[in-house]
């Protein structure tokens, strides 16, 4: 289906655009549905993919550690400078 880029119940190019899924919160789909009969496919994403959205939710909780360090900090020598 996501390769033919039809749908293989009814035939129709109908389809939806791919979207994430996330399943139970541990792993990581892909979902195609189709427009005409909702017929819907899910499958494993690339590596690659996979990899890169690792990556930015590592990214996201890294940048998430520096904000919640930055503040204090920042409130702190507000205080300390007078
Ligand atoms: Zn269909």
């Amino acid at each position: 289906m996501r390769k033919t880029k039809l749908c293989p119940k009814c035939g129709s190019k109908d389809l939806s655009k791919e979207r994430d899924a996330i399943i139970q919160s541990r792993e990581f789909f892909k979902i195609i549905s189709c427009n005409k009969c909702k017929f819907v496919e899910l499958y494993m994403p690339d590596n690659e993919e996979r990899e890169k959205k690792m990556r930015n939710s590592s990214i996201f909780l890294w940048s998430m550690i520096v904000v919640g360090f930055a503040i204090p900090i920042g409130v702190m020598l507000l205080f300390l400078i007078p």
